[in-house]
């Protein structure tokens, strides 16, 4: 099973609950990845309270112009939709590194082979393993702009293994990062909390899934907080241990496992394995 763990708003509680979930199916003897797709700023392992380790570079594509061969004529600019590239008359193009995707498109459109390969790292892959949870980070060197190619690498590093459950977390948002990490999961669950903008984002990410066509239910987080009634599975309510644990870097479902909370999760695992 391939677990998307998403949810359109920040600050919801997603990467807390997809952890202690992730804890709870290994508690269960499941063989569990965890694969960190929020390139910008990871977390899972802090949650965790583990340490990131076997760090890999992820490189990316990056055009290295040969003067000789480079006849001066723009095809290479006009084929770059980044605006990575730019050409002052008479001149060879110059590239402004931190625009390029790595797409490729300037090698192919040039007609006199003058551009060839080169590549920059762009940022890292880590791994780490606690509670029989074995994760999987990746994290977007400051300043450069693709964190889609990072939660790739990420989700090669962690899909490479065998487990029997992955669970893929991803950014908070539904942008490009988001819809790269859900990619290929077989179902999701979808993480919210009952407030204005929990309910708005929760309708924009549901519209992402539905037409990525993975089928989804929702998990409202700290449903306490408020009177709003948002339909869901599971229903987490509001309680200041689950801050204790975060401060602590100890899950709930490790540190208390005889928590009311703890038991929901331990209880919702079991019956998405069922
Ligand atoms: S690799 Fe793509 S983004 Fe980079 S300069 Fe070439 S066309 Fe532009
Ligand atoms: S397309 Fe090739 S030959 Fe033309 S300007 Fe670009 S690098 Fe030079």
């Amino acid at each position: 099973m391939i677990l998307g763990i998403t949810g359109g708003k920040g600050g919801t509680g997603k990467t807390v609950f997809a952890v202690n979930l992730a804890i709870a199916f290994a508690r269960m003897g499941k063989k569990v990845a965890y694969l960190d797709c929020d390139a910008d700023c990871p977390s899972a392992h802090i949650i965790a309270g583990t340490e990131l380790r076997d760090r890999e570079e992820v490189r990316s594509f990056l055009p290295h112009f040969i003067k000789e061969k480079c006849m001066k004529c723009g095809k290479c600019v006009s084929a770059c939709e980044f605006n990575a590239l730019y050409q002052l008359t008479g001149k060879l193009p110059e590239l402004v590194d931190s625009l390029c995707s790595g797409c490729g498109a300037c090698m192919i459109a040039c007609p006199f082979g003058a551009i060839e390969e080169s590549c920059k790292v762009i940022g890292w892959t880590y791994t780490a393993k606690k509670y029989g949870v074995e994760f999987f980070s990746g994290e977007l060197k400051p300043s450069e702009p693709l964190s889609e190619k990072i939660v790739d690498a990420v989700k090669q590093r962690g899909l490479a293994k065998k487990h029997e459950i992955v669970i893929v977390d991803t950014a908070a948002g539904a942008h490009c990062p988001v819809v790269c990490a859900l990619g290929g999961c077989d179902r999701a669950l979808a993480i919210t909390e009952p407030t204005f903008f929990g309910e708005n984002d929760l309708k924009i990410i549901s519209a992402v899934l539905e037409k990525l066509g993975i089928p989804y239910e929702t998990v409202v987080n700290r449903s306490t907080i408020s009177d709003r009634k948002i339909e869901s599975v599971l229903e987490i309510p509001y309680d200041k241990t689950m801050v204790e644990c975060y401060v602590d870097g100890i899950p709930i479902v490790e540190k208390y496992p005889e928590h009311q909370i703890s038991k929901r999760i331990l209880s919702f695992a079991k019956r998405l394995v069922e």
